[in-house]
């Protein structure tokens, strides 16, 4: 730290991304990607206008790629707004709608990333234990008083709560905002983007990270009611316009109009995600029923952290989480069929050698 950083920020604690490792020795199973390469139609733009589309700046409003949206999730463009990956859709979310008086109330156990942006914007972040077997139970945010945020299914417990629990949410907290994080809806949950007709309050943020294979091209959609687009376009346009690149906009157009792509992987990680399961409650694993692009297991006869360094120690990256309530499990995303057997292969190997 210098000594001209402001004070606000001397304790502030930054997330903390899973592993990024330079080599790719790792089975990678940490960080939720898809195993599987963006749309053949996104790569073939990339290969032949990568060059010249980057000579010029972006458009910050992602017209190609709201258009696109618009037109396959029948939302109208004045509905949506784009941004560089659903962290910074969060992040403009927490800016319009917590302060002060409006704290930011999430569960106990969820995304990492919530409690760093109540804590960098110097707003309470007001936290809901979830109940047994880590369910979101809906009647516990009826009186929330405050902004509602809700990754719906919950990262990372994999758990999905229903369209009614989100209506009922949305209804109870009428001058509230309520903030549904669908980073893994496409993996078996109800999307929230139904509601928005019946509801001004709620914002829905979906990503490209995870269902369309481009986490690395930092893309991802809001959508809520108009007033609160421009709330939060007005924030984008005063801190970063240009967030998304052109090669960004063009590709993620071409992702999501390749619907019959999306669907082909999707199943594939929803299949091999009921192998997992299976397989590792095979192992004597407790695993809940997850609806996302990976599972939360606990091994049972050893902790997650000794799980994930075992697993390392074996060329595979999983991802365990310290906290009291989450130091039992490793979180492992779902890759391929065949990198999923080779994973429960290894998995049982480090189960015998811990019960000799
Ligand atoms: N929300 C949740 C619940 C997540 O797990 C993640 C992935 N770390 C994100 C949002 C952020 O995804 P991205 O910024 O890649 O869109």
């Amino acid at each position: 730290m210098s000594r001209f950083l402001i004070d606000k920020f001397a304790s502030l604690v930054p997330y903390v991304p899973g592993e990024q490792p330079r080599d790719m020795q790792y089975l990678k199973l940490n960080t939720n990607e898809s195993p599987y390469p963006p749309s053949p139609k996104a790569r073939a733009l990339l290969d032949d206008k990568a060059a010249s589309l980057l000579r010029l700046y972006s458009d910050p409003t992602g017209f190609e790629l709201v258009q696109a949206l618009s037109e396959t999730l029948a939302i109208p463009a004045e509905n949506l707004y784009v941004t560089g990956g659903s962290d910074e859709a969060l992040y403009y979310a927490f800016l319009a709608y917590c302060d002060e008086k409006t704290p930011a109330v999430f569960p106990d156990v969820s995304y990492g990333f919530y409690p760093v942006l109540a804590d960098l914007l110097g707003v309470e972040a007001k936290r809901i234990p979830l109940r047994e077997g880590f369910r979101l139970a809906a009647e516990d945010y009826f009186e929330a008083g405050g902004t509602v945020v809700i990754a719906n299914p919950n990262a990372p417990t994999g758990r999905a709560i229903t369209l009614d629990d989100i209506r009922a949410i949305c209804a109870h907290n009428r001058d509230n905002a309520v903030v549904i994080d669908e980073a893994y809806v496409d993996f078996g949950a109800e999307s929230a983007l139904k509601l928005l007709p019946e509801f001004d309050n709620l914002v829905v943020i979906q990503t490209f990270s995870k269902s369309r294979s481009l986490a690395g091209a930092r893309i991802s959609f809001t959508a809520a009611a108009s007033a609160m687009i421009e709330d939060l376009v007005k924030l984008k346009f005063s801190i970063n316009p240009y967030d998304l690149t052109r090669l960004s906009i063009s590709a993620g157009a071409a992702a999501v109009r390749d619907t019959a792509y999306f669907d082909e992987c999707r199943k594939k990680i929803m299949a091999t995600r009921d192998y997992t399961t299976k397989a590792l409650r095979n192992l004597g694993f407790e695993v809940a029923e997850s609806l996302s692009n990976f599972v939360f297991a606990a091994p049972r006869v050893m902790s997650g952290e000794e799980f994930y360094l075992a697993m390392k120690a074996r060329g595979v990256l999983v991802r365990y989480f310290s906290a009291e309530r989450t130091r039992d499990y490793v979180r492992i995303t779902i890759g391929t069929q065949e990198d999923m057997e080779r994973f429960a292969a290894i998995a049982a190997d480090v189960i015998k050698e811990a019960k000799k």
